[in-house]
């Protein structure tokens, strides 16, 4: 394999002229070795702030660690604070991980605000190259966007060439939910999970696939963790413009894999765990 600035510039076989050709500033003896790509991270939260706390890793120590592991790059998430900008969010980002990063990343954006000013902020981070907005049928208060807001986004991507994902979790009944086992003193962790019901997870998604369908916009659901949320996904055979899914407990790294509809779409930055 040789490499030049950093891509693959030719594949021969061992021992074969053309390979023999071939001269090197540096050779790699990869003998009984698997030669492979570096992966693509399409979903991590490096420094990202969440219920008065942050995630461990910063975009150094986060970084470090994907590169032992062979992954090259990751896709994190940029946040837009509600009554703030999608620009502002996106560059407070950039310099959290500027000169920080061990291998190459690139950014997602949470879309916590959807109004006419963030919908036309949406087609400049397209035409930027970046192309993915992340939003939330959960957390009210923090990233919760209603069944209106994530129409008008859907039909905005669908016109601009973006993609949507979606965290789908019916996060105002959860709530309730919530508060009702709080009453009870139910404070263990154990009652995080049963306070967020399957179904409340397989009702929001179907409605996020329906949204998309109205809006005939590509959807890319994220955080999936329930058997009845992916029961939901149409069949192959209908879904030509519409979903994709992800599980929640995953490390593995895939670049959103969302069939998307024929009209032209932007270049995706988008490569990103949760
Ligand atoms: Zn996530």
């Amino acid at each position: 394999m040789l490499i030049e600035h950093g891509r693959i510039a030719a594949l021969a076989a061992s021992g074969t002229t053309a390979a023999s050709a071939w001269t090197a500033e540096h050779v790699i003896d990869a003998t009984g070795k698997y030669v492979i790509p570096g992966g693509v991270d399409a979903h991590t939260h490096m420094e990202f702030p969440f219920g008065g706390t942050f995630s461990a890793d910063t975009f150094e120590t986060g970084t470090r660690a994907a590169a032992w592991g062979g992954t090259t790059t990751i896709v994190d998430f940029a946040v837009q604070g509600v009554g703030h900008s999608l620009r502002g969010g996106l560059d407070a980002y950039h310099a959290k991980a500027d000169g920080k990063c061990a291998i190459d990343y690139a950014f997602h954006m949470i879309v916590s605000d959807v109004n006419e000013r963030t919908l036309k902020e949406m087609d400049l981070l397209v035409e930027e190259g970046v192309t993915s907005f992340k939003l939330f049928m959960a957390y009210p208060g923090v990233f919760y966007s209603d069944d209106g807001q994530i129409l008008r986004a859907m039909q905005r991507a669908s016109d601009n060439g973006g993609l949507i994902m979606m965290h789908a979790e019916n996060g105002i009944a959860i709530d309730v939910l919530v508060e009702q086992a709080l009453a009870r003193g139910e404070t263990d962790p154990r009652y995080h999970g049963e306070v967020r019901k399957a179904l409340l997870e397989a009702e929001a998604t179907h409605r996020a696939i329906q949204l998309a369908r109205v809006a005939d916009a590509p959807l890319y659901v994220v955080h999936v963790s329930a058997a009845e949320a992916s029961r939901n996904w149409p069949p192959p055979a209908t879904r030509a413009c519409t979903s994709s899914a992800r599980p929640a407990p995953s490390t593995c790294s895939c670049p959103p894999t969302t069939s998307r509809s024929p009209r032209s779409r932007a270049p995706s930055t988008c490569a990103v765990r949760r």
